[in-house]
């Protein structure tokens, strides 16, 4: 629905619409950013905003965006311990691990932050066979991967679904050694209903899709051609995923492209639309940054925000999305990860590769196809390693989804405060299968002392008894228990 105004003509907000301009609606977005400017000083308003948010039940993104606008420093200092706070309820210590798979570089879209852009001649172009899938997911099983997000650029004739699919079987299918990879996650560019189905099908976990920015009119200058340059179908992704029986959708803002309050807000109102329309929220948050790549500046964009604005944006979307993980890539480095993690992250990435077969064998100079630099180098074990002496339990955990917990099964297991009888020993039994299968003797002395200390954190004890069995028969070989 419009209506007009003087000359020019308005959409009206409607979080049920099925409609981008309606639940992603600029004039409520700039009305919020107005009220939240006009109340940043307000003490009273805040107070009651973080009043409401300590019932852990989130926020609206009126009011969350008043919290990302306020600068007092008493105030900004509750929200960063309220976020603490709600991160310990809901994920305890604990850090799902994954990787980034790239499949494919070939794309016909024209993203002008994105080095897979059409016009960009000079990045190699790769796109792996199953041969060559068999050998990079075998890399990643030996480094102790279980969870992948495969990536590709948009390409009906190089990459159509047809590929994805057949990736994503030859990916299930590799059985080395000990390991497996037990949940693929899918990003890759809006699509039919049908091939979300097709995707459901073939047994994905989260369906990733970044929105880049919630700005209708920069979205349009971001993407100027190709079939990613429309923004109604783009925005409309994840509605048509939970229709081809998808529940457990990621969404994402590329920061640095848009006004980050802007992001923040449309963020917020498409949560609330999934939430609204379909009953269930996105599963993942991701907030990436963009970087340095092949053919772009990241200079040349001018909204870039400092590492301290990044990390209230994670702390307020931890307070606004109390149920929803929020995932942080290796664009950031350790030290930013460092301090952003406490405040919310749920899933880190560790020992990525961002080139298109770059997990098997190191490309040479003259053949990068990677799709941006990598901040945080270090490998998977270093990653893990750096958890644990933090205190952190590094998880392997697919349990979730293969035991049908996905969408509102999910969100039910969280708010019922059973994740720690049920997610906290599944991390412990994962983490004991790297320690044996995977780590560096260093890490394994660590880990396993961290398992003796954290089992104590179970508190059903029937539950805790049965961690323990499982854990001696890890060490004897078995793989793969669950809750
Ligand atoms: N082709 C798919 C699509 O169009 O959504 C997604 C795959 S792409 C490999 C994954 C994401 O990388 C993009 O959604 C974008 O947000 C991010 N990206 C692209 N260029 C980047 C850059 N220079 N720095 C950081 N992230 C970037």
């Amino acid at each position: 629905m419009a209506i007009a105004k003087g000359k020019k003509e308005y959409k009206m907000y409607n979080v049920k619409s099925m409609k981008a301009e309606e639940f992603i609606n600029d004039k409520e977005i700039m009305d919020t950013l107005d009220y939240a400017e006009k109340n940043k000083n307000n003490i009273e308003l805040i107070d009651g905003i973080l009043e409401k948010a300590r019932l852990r039940k989130g926020l609206n993104h009126r009011d969350a965006s008043v919290l990302l606008a306020c600068e007092i420093p008493e105030k900004v200092q509750e929200i960063y311990s309220l976020a603490e706070q709600i991160k310990k309820d809901f994920y305890g210590n604990r850090i799902v691990l994954f990787a980034p798979l790239y499949l494919s570089n070939y794309c016909v879209n024209g993203c002008v932050y994105c080095p897979y852009h059409l016009k960009n001649k000079h990045i190699a172009r790769k796109k792996l066979t199953q041969e060559e899938i068999v050998k990079e997911v075998t890399a990643l099983q030996d480094m102790g991967h279980k969870r992948l997000a495969i990536e590709a650029g948009e390409d009906p004739v190089m990459n159509p679904i047809e590929y994805i699919l057949e990736c994503i079987n030859t990916i299930y299918s590799i059985k080395h050694k000990n390991g497996a990879i037990r949940r693929v996650n899918v990003n890759i560019a809006a699509t039919t209903v049908e091939n979300y189905r097709k995707l459901h099908d073939a047994g994905i976990g989260t369906y990733i899709l970044f929105q880049e920015t919630y700005n209708k009119e920069s979205y349009e200058k971001l993407h100027p051609t190709g079939p990613k340059s429309d923004y109604a179908y783009h925005t409309e992704a994840m509605d048509r995923a939970m229709e081809g029986g998808i529940d457990d959708v990621g969404l994402g803002v590329l920061f640095g492209l848009e006004l980050y309050k802007y992001e923040f807000a449309g963020l917020l109102m498409h949560a609330e639309h999934l939430e609204a329309v379909h009953g269930v929220g996105p599963h993942t948050i991701s907030v990436p940054r963009v970087k340095k790549a092949d053919d772009i500046d990241p200079d040349a964009f001018d909204n870039g925000i400092s590492d301290e604005i990044f990390c209230k944006l994670a702390a307020c979307i931890r307070i606004a999305v109390p149920y929803t993980g929020m995932i942080v890539s290796t664009r950031e480095s350790k030290e930013v990860r460092d301090k952003i993690i406490r405040l919310g992250v749920s899933q880190v990435s560790g020992g990525s590769k961002t080139s298109v077969g770059g997990y098997y064998a190191p490309e040479p100079e003259d053949e990068c196809s990677e799709q941006f630099d990598v901040s945080d180098t270090r490998t998977l074990d270093e990653v893990i390693n750096w958890l644990m002496s933090k205190e952190y339990i590094p998880s392997f955990c697919t349990a979730c989804y293969r035991e049908g917990r996905t969408g509102d099964r999910f969100m039910s297991l969280c708010k019922s405060g059973q994740i720690q009888n049920c997610c906290h020993p599944n991390a412990l039994m994962t983490l004991k299968e790297y320690l044996v299968d995977y780590a560096s003797p260093e890490t394994c002395k660590l880990g396993n002392e961290l398992i003796m200390k954290e089992l104590a954190n179970i508190p059903n004890e029937k539950v805790r008894q049965i961690v323990v069995e499982r854990l001696s028969k890890i060490e004897q070989g078995d793989r793969d228990f669950r809750f």
